[in-house]
């Protein structure tokens, strides 16, 4: 199962720059994980200061 950030997201920005392979992007009002891209490395979940992504 690919990660994805809930509506605990703050848009900081953080996971999109230490995402390996660019998966995750500015979405509507919060930041959105694209789950064909993602390899559950876990890096975003590890540097988010609200505990946003989870896999899903
Ligand atoms: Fe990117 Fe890894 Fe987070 Fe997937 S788990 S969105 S590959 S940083
Ligand atoms: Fe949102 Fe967390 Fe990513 Fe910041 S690091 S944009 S709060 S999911």
């Amino acid at each position: 199962m690919a990660y994805a950030i809930s509506d605990e997201c703050i848009s900081c920005g953080a996971c999109a720059a230490e995402c390996p392979v660019n998966a995750i992007s500015e979405g509507d009002g919060k930041y959105e994980i694209n789950a064909d891209l993602c390899t559950e490395c876990g890096s975003c979940a590890s540097v988010c200061p609200v505990g946003a992504p989870a896999q899903a």
